[in-house]
This record gives structure tokens, sequence and C-alpha cells, in this order.
């Protein structure tokens, strides 16, 4: 690997829920927040900044033109934009999206670029839309630094795609407190591919969408009572600023008090206790003693399944709606996560359930994602 990865400080930057002056209109960003709290992240030593061009509509990317671009040296920060070539309809409009976020943005270059959201049948699709080659060429012609790529799947996939593609540069993983040793997402394992593979990961979700900000109130007492002054998402950075070949941790705000919030935690930022490590393992104890499905995503059901049923993956969302007390988010990760074996595409033959070792009623427990998530 030749890529140089030097002056990218540890907490980035996400500009994924950017502050909105119309609460229903995505693309009306409210620049002038915007541009505060890029002030506070780039004062307090922030560099990485990650966007998208899905993102709002696109305007996450032209928001950061005018609120950091415009208004600091090229060489004061690194710039992250994506490519979502899946939901392209061709090869051509996956192609333009890399000039169409160079012009949003008003750079020459992108220091990171990343196909976005490998996994399961969306990954075919970069290969299809000659994706690898036309960032490599991008890269050797300038518009591209390093080169990457987004996932959120497990390791076997995650070991799949580097070993296919070895000139990846650097990879941008799911990792936070709750699914450090979830079975299906399995944060631990898929950094430990990573570092086998001398890859450095980006790490998203370190707040999981934000619900470890929020936690309902078993998990929320555990960590007041640790320390009352932290708030929620600082205990959730922090278990991320740590892990072991990590580039950046990308902190989203929406808010200038959020980006306070981050950049304190980043600025006064000391490894983990031991203590404070035992408040985290509670907290998690916590988030799991309600009573989930004990599902271990051994994956032998799914085998035989004539319909392609999607099923630890729904388990997993159910287990996650009962930690979370939220419908809403699992049933947003859901339409994606499941969506090419939705629960509802069960015709209850039952072959499933006779594999299970752990003999969950998966027929009855995949009737419940349906009512929770496809309603
Ligand atoms: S019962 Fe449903 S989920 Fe299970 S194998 Fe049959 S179709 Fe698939
Ligand atoms: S066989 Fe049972 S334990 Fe294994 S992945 Fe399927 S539901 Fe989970």
């Amino acid at each position: 690997m030749t890529a140089s990865y030097e002056g990218v400080a540890k907490l980035g930057f996400g500009a994924m829920r950017l502050p909105l002056t119309d609460p229903d209109d995505v693309t009306a960003i409210d620049i002038e927040q915007v541009k505060t709290m890029v002030d506070e992240f780039m004062a307090k030593g922030g560099t990485y900044v990650d966007t998208a061009f899905v993102y709002h509509d696109g305007a996450s990317e032209t928001a950061l033109r005018e609120a950091l671009v415009e208004r600091y040296p090229r060489e004061a920060f690194t710039l992250a934009t994506k490519c979502l070539a899946w939901a392209c309809a061709s090869k051509e409009e996956a192609q333009a999206c890399l000039p169409t976020s160079l012009e949003r943005l008003g750079v020459d270059y992108v220091d990171y670029y990343l196909l976005h959201n490998l996994g399961g049948a969306r990954t075919a699709k970069f290969d299809e839309y000659d994706m690898w080659n036309y960032v490599a060429k991008a890269k050797a012609d300038g518009l591209i630094r390093h080169v990457g790529f987004s996932m959120h799947d497990g390791p076997e996939t995650l070991e799949g795609i580097l070993t296919a593609h070895p000139e990846v540069d650097f990879v941008q993983l799911q990792a936070n407190y709750l699914d450090w040793d979830d079975p299906v997402t399995q944060s631990a394992r898929c950094l430990e591919v990573a570092a086998a593979h001398g890859v450095p990961v980006i790490v998203m979700e370190p707040v999981r969408g934000g619900r470890l900000a929020n936690l309902p109130e078993r998990g929320a007492e555990v960590l007041a009572a640790a320390d009352p002054d932290a708030s929620q998402a600082r205990w959730a950075y922090r278990f991320c600023l740590d892990l072991p070949g990590v580039l950046t941790v990308l902190a989203g705000a929406s808010t200038l008090e959020q980006m306070q919030d981050n950049m304190d935690t980043f600025q006064a930022h000391k490894p983990l206790t031991e203590a404070e490590r035992s408040a985290i393992a509670e907290v998690v104890a916590a988030l799991r003693s309600v009573d989930l499905i004990p599902c271990t995503n051994c994956g032998y059901c799914v085998k035989d399944c004539p319909e392609g049923v999607k099923i630890p993956i729904a388990l997993n969302l159910l287990n996650l709606e009962k930690q979370t007390e939220d419908n809403a988010f699992v049933k947003g990760l859901y339409s994606w996560q499941a969506a090419e074996g939705p629960a509802s595409k069960c015709i209850q033959c039952g072959s499933c359930e006779a594999m299970c070792p752990q003999s969950i009623p998966i027929i009855d427990r995949l009737a419940e994602a349906v009512e929770h998530f496809e309603g």
C-alpha cells in the first residue's frame, strides 16, 4: 500500500444528518448553523469530513462546499464522499457520480472515495458497472487520493471483498459497543479481518444511528451512575477512539451543541479505565436483559430456504428493536438489510426450523418481523 494517512484526526465529522431549516425537506440545510459546526470542528483539531453523493439528496456535498471548502485552505481538511452504484440505473449513471461530487464539493480531488454500502447482491453491481477499474483510473488521474468501500455485512463478506480487491486503501465499517460481539454484525471480527489485510478502518455508526446517545432507561441509569457529567454519546465515541487499526471515528452532528460535545470528547479523550469498561459492559447486559431471540447467526436455517428469506437478519433486527425500543429506526434498517429476502416471502415450509440448533420458532418470529417492519 502506498497511501499516506498522515494528519487525519481521530474523530471525524459525518455529514449525513445536517440541521434543516424545514424538517420536511432534506435538502433545506441550515447552512449558517453548518458553518458554526464546521468552525467548531476545525478549531478543535478536526480534519476528516465524510459525506456521500446521496446524503440529503446531494445537498450535504453542496453545504460542505459552502461551509468548509470555500472557507478553509484545501490542505486543512480531508474530504470523503461515496458512490451508491447499486442504486444507479446504469454504468454511465454510476460513473457520473464522482464528477458530480467534485463539482458539488467545489474541489479538484477527494481524499477518500468510497464504493458505498457493499454486501449482499449490492456488491455485484459495482462489478457490473466496472466501478473498481473506474476508481483505480480516477486515482491514477489524481481525482481520488485513497480508494475504499463501506460495508455493514459480516466478516465473511469483508474477507471476500478484501481478498478480491487487495488494492483497497481503507475500509469503512460499523463498530460500536453494542455491535462489538453481536452475532450478526460481528464488529470485532470485522476489524480483525481488516487488520489481517493491513487495511485501516474508518468507524461508522459509533452511536448506532443515535440509539446509543438516547438509551432506554435501564442503560441510561448505568452510565449516569458511572459519570453523571458525560453524555451518552461521549461513552460511545470513547469506546471506538482506542480501537486498534482505526484511522478515524465518524461522529455525526445535527446541532452545534452536539458538535461541541463531540469535539470536547475528542480533545479530552483518555483511554477507558477498567471501571469504565465495566460500566459499558453493564449497559450492554442491561440492553440485552430483555427476552432476546437466541439466534447465533450460524446460518444453517438459510441454506435450504426456498424463498431466500434473510432469517438471521430479521431476527437480529427484532432483537435490536427490543434493545433500543425504537421501531422506526429499526424499520429503516430492515427496509434495506432484508430487501433481498423479506420475512413476508416465507411460505411456512418449516425447513429452517428443522435445521435450527437453537430450536427457534422461526416462522412465528418472521410473522412478528412482518408485523413490526413491513406494515
Ligand atoms: S419456513 Fe419460511 S423462512 Fe423457513 S425455510 Fe421455509 S420459506 Fe424459508
Ligand atoms: S439456524 Fe437458528 S440460530 Fe442459526 S442462524 Fe438460523 S435462526 Fe439463527
